[in-house]
């Protein structure tokens, strides 16, 4: 019993991995139709694996079901980037009030170590994974720090992370990116270590909001290659 059951979760977090990085790697293209039956058959497992991998790429937008039409791999238009961006923004504005007071030294200790880890060299796709869950540990960090239950579970839904994944994969201008956000996480760092509230809201107005620009910018390149090929 409790074998069979072990083996059915990793069927599902292996189906989940398998679509999930087909998906954010464009090997699945957004819009396409997704048949429960045929991925099963081609990934070698059963139809309820699948159905709950599914699932779980719904609830973080990866996938759309969309009822009595079908499940589709979910388009990631500019315009969502926009909103999910500037959400961000205030929600890690709005975290910074307490977490400027909350943040303990070893907090810090840790951040900063995230920080040393993201001035490694990305040569990879497998480094530029590391990287971009470096990035998301750092502002997790801080958005925790709130202590704001709501706060942290609505930053959560907006599945920052995997729509910055989708539009990383492929994207060749993201190592000039790298170099403005080292800078801009060292000045989040010293506001938060001064303690300076303002100043550590300015500086993350300025990341998120320049990051949103580049997704948007890369993002519109991506669909103009689409088109053309
Ligand atoms: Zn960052």
């Amino acid at each position: 019993m409790q074998l069979r059951r072990i083996q059915r979760e990793r069927a599902v977090d292996a189906v989940y991995d398998a679509l999930q990085r087909a998906i954010v790697s464009y090997s699945i293209r957004p819009g396409t139709r997704l048949n429960i039956e045929e991925l099963a058959e081609k990934l070698g497992v059963s139809l309820t694996p699948v159905r709950n991998a599914i699932q779980q790429l719904a609830t973080e937008g990866l996938v759309e079901i969309r009822p009595r039409s079908g499940t589709f791999v979910a388009t990631l238009t500019v315009q969502d980037v926009e909103e999910t961006f500037k959400i961000r923004g205030a929600l890690e504005c709005l975290a910074a009030e307490s977490a400027v007071e909350n943040l303990s030294s070893n907090d810090i200790r840790l951040m900063k170590e995230l920080l040393e880890s993201l001035r490694k060299p990305v040569p990879d796709d497998d480094a530029r994974q590391i990287h971009e869950r470096d990035n998301g540990r750092f502002h997790q960090m801080l958005v925790e720090a709130s202590n704001n239950r709501r706060l942290i579970e609505m930053y959560e839904a907006l599945n920052a992370h995997i729509k910055i994944a989708r539009i990383h994969a492929g994207d060749s201008n993201w190592q000039s990116r790298l170099q403005i956000e080292r800078k801009e996480h060292e000045t989040i760092m010293a506001a938060i270590e001064h303690h300076r509230l303002a100043d550590l809201q300015k500086a993350l107005r300025k990341h998120i909001y320049g990051a949103k620009d580049h997704l948007a910018l890369a993002l519109h390149e991506r669909e103009r290659q689409m088109v053309a090929s």
